[in-house]
């Protein structure tokens, strides 16, 4: 649902924000040292700082921009569409992408310490270096700091203090080996994993324990359990059988073995060690869903008593677990969203021997520690998560990494004083505005669909009218007080905020849904759809130039940030969204007929994506993008209507086009960007958006409204002879 890049924020985004929202412990936390941040939608660059990323550095500099003014917000510039990064040699009508992008792909070549670079890339650039002028003032150690400002100051204090954690090398993780060495039955597993699932990001000890949205009742939250186990980002990793899969897990044994040399184990050990890890991996991969298979809800709908849990894995020490994690009282039933998983659990338990899972928990141990250990870990787990499967060439400056993990940890804080600083209340105000213009556009186009009968019509107006729109930044702030954050102390820090995640998830168990929580943070550059909230989310990092410039006219803004509300507008009605009902209950509303003439619209996004290429030979899959694909198209269209009723007289040129060229213009350059192939690659395995030249080049291609702003001849690339429509 969410409009951007790969990223576990995924998980409460997109494909994922649409089933699994916020289940799963702190697995929707990126992983900043292996993940690019999530990034939904990019767009066109007017005036901007300085392209090129700062060359990596290991120390923070001095000559950090100051907390005081944001560096766009600063700019003194002339508003105007972002002409330099078209290509204005190009054919409109042959490919939009270039026309509107060629001038940028050849401008901004990808940062190396980045595996991809993108308009929206580039804005979360900004603000990360923002960021870390807030960062470095908070973190001097003056009397009259704030609450807030000394947890974020003393975080990021500690993370950027590389010459104490060099002193200490591995020894911050020798407690948590010798446990696992102290491990005398596999009986034990069950309280050990849950002291880990408490202090770990993500669901890679064996499986996934956390707090979700009840499917068949929206307003309560329960406990799930869900697959997990993998270090590799997807099952599909170790089943595929091509040639360039192979060598990924070549290289991935090899990295799992690196990892524990690095822990202490002799060559031998470490290479025997990789392999069980492989092994047990395998199995469980085996065993999990596909992407594909997992956006389908009813897939991962299964709620079942604890009794009926253990009598699946009952070689697990479900209770131990329970006891451990603090929620053997309050919870007696919950949703296990792939129980053959869980069987696959169950077999591996009774014949891995418990040596065999001690080097799979060692494995995990140091691969989950690795960030916030020495050099040496840190460089190892960065050449294989990002350079080997996404083609980054060089490691991001230590600064960045910190502002990033305090962005994990303390979003909220750190979100509060970025939102003082850069949101005003005229884009709040002007962009509230926008979205309810939008709201309006899709309530008339359901109306007046010829395939949707009255019944149907009705319950999607009540979906439409229920859904929340989350504007900037949060109604209340998330209270850290209970987060102890000490001065020189990254590891520790790092633990303890991943336990004080987890335990505010597990203490939501029971409880009503607090509606007002959000799944990403104030500065992050993206926004989201969640089907079981029914909500819309626009964070103040992505309500900024060039993606919205409230000194701008209407026709790029509306074209830009307006197909991006209209985006996440849509995930209400795709494929996954539509089955969710006005509460976010799993529901289905829809007449046979209906559904049927909707899937078949849906087909034809399908049939017209499956066509394109990612790179080399890999086609887009579109059963996994189709989501994506349908929120682009419905998205444009509805911010194109919003735009016409809000401008219905305008025709005056600006830079030389006309307004419905202006909008189409600022639509495309959203999505400007160049990639590493290698990042391609991983992409077409885990992204469920498609690239975007395609999410572009494919969306106008179904428009008559763009073909005819640029007077394009009914032969030309850019128009389909069967074009799609869903909304
Ligand atoms: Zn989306």
């Amino acid at each position: 649902m969410e409009r951007g890049v790969d990223s576990r924020l995924m998980k409460i985004a997109a494909a994922v924000i649409l089933l699994a929202a916020t289940s799963v412990f702190a697995q929707q936390r990126p992983d900043p040292a292996q993940q690019a941040r999530p990034v939904e939608k990019p767009k066109p660059s007017a005036a901007k700082p300085a392209d090129a990323a700062p060359p990596p550095k290991e120390t923070p500099q001095p000559e950090a921009p100051a907390p005081k003014e944001h560096p766009l917000a600063a700019l003194p510039y002339t508003p105007s569409l972002d002409i330099p990064s078209m290509d204005r040699t190009a054919n409109p009508c042959a490919d939009f992408y270039q026309y509107s992008c060629g001038g940028w792909m050849t401008n901004n070549p990808i940062p190396p310490d980045q595996a991809s670079w993108s308009v929206y890339g580039k804005v979360s650039e900004e603000n990360e270096e923002y960021l870390w002028g807030i960062l470095l003032d908070a973190a001097k150690p003056r009397a009259d700091r704030t609450a807030v400002q000394q947890k974020i100051g003393d975080y990021f204090e500690a993370c950027t203090d590389e010459a104490h954690i060099e002193e200490l090398g591995a020894k911050p993780l020798q407690p948590l080996l010798s446990e696992i060495a102290a491990l005398k039955a596999k009986y034990e597993l069950g309280g050990f994993l849950a002291q880990q699932h408490l202090r770990s990001s993500g669901n890679g000890w064996l499986f996934g324990f956390g707090s979700t949205q009840d499917y068949s009742n929206a307003s309560q939250v329960i406990a799930e359990a869900s697959a997990g186990g993998l270090a590799l980002p997807d099952r599909d990793y170790y089943l595929k059988t091509d040639a360039k899969s192979k060598e990924i897990r070549e290289k991935y044994l090899a990295h799992v073995a690196a990892m524990l040399e690095l822990i202490g184990e002799s060559k031998a050990e470490a290479k025997k060690d990789a392999a069980t890890v492989m092994r047990i991996e395998t199995a469980l991969a085996k065993a999990s869903l596909t992407r594909v298979e997992r956006r389908n809800p009813y897939n991962l709908s299964h709620k079942m008593t604890v009794a009926a849990l253990s009598r699946i894995a009952p070689a697990f020490e479900w209770k131990s677990y329970l006891v451990t994690t603090g929620v053997i009282s309050i919870v007696q039933t919950l949703n296990v969203t792939e129980p053959k998983f869980f069987a696959a659990v169950q077999k591996e338990l009774k014949t891995v021997p418990l040596a065999d899972w001690k080097a799979y928990l060692r494995w995990h141990a140091v691969h989950s520690r690795a960030p916030y250990l020495s050099k040496k870990f840190v460089a190892e787990d960065f050449n294989f998560y990002r350079k080997t499967l996404r083609g980054v060439k060089a490691m991001p400056p230590r600064w960045k990494r910190c502002v990033q993990y305090v962005d994990r940890d303390l979003g909220e804080a750190l979100g509060q004083e970025f939102v003082a600083r850069t949101f005003t209340a005229e884009t709040k105000a002007k962009t509230v505005d926008m979205t309810k213009r939008i709201e309006t556009a899709m309530e008339d186009e359901i109306k007046s669909l010829d395939w949707m009968t009255p019944a149907t019509k009705q319950r999607a107006l009540e979906k439409l009218h229920a859904v929340a729109n989350k504007v900037g930044y949060p109604d209340r702030w998330r209270d850290y007080g209970k987060l102890n954050v000490v001065r020189g102390d990254f590891y520790g820090n790092g633990t303890r905020a991943i336990l004080f995640e987890s335990e505010r998830d597990l203490n939501k168990i029971g409880k009503p849904v607090d509606r007002n929580e959000w799944g990403m943070t104030p500065p992050t550059v993206n926004a989201y759809y969640n089907p079981q909230m029914n909500d819309i989310n626009f964070p103040a990092g992505v309500l900024q130039p060039p993606l919205y410039d409230a000194k701008l006219d209407d026709a790029p803004n509306y074209g830009n940030t307006g197909s991006t509300i209209g985006h996440e507008l849509t995930h209400a009605f795709d494929d996954e969204g539509r089955q969710f009902d006005a509460q976010g209950n799993l529901k289905d509303w829809w007449t046979a007929d209906d559904a049927k003439n909707f899937e078949e619209r849906i087909n034809c996004v399908r049939d017209q994506y499956a066509g394109y290429t990612i790179v080399d030979d890999i086609k887009i899959n579109s059963k996994l993008t189709s989501g994506e694909d349908v929120a682009d198209l419905g998205g444009t269209l509805l911010a194109y209507i919003a735009w016409k009723a809000a401008d219905p007289n305008e025709t005056t040129p600006i830079d030389g086009y006309t307004p419905d060229q202006r909008f189409f213009i600022g639509f495309a350059q959203w999505a400007c960007e160049n990639q590493r192939p290698e990042n391609l690659r991983a992409n077409a395995i885990t992204n469920p958006h498609s690239p975007g030249k395609y999410r572009i080049n494919g969306i106008v291609s179904d428009l008559p409204q763009f073909q005819k702003a640029f007077n394009c001849s009914a032969d030309s690339p850019m128009v389909r002879a069967k074009a799609c429509q869903v909304w």
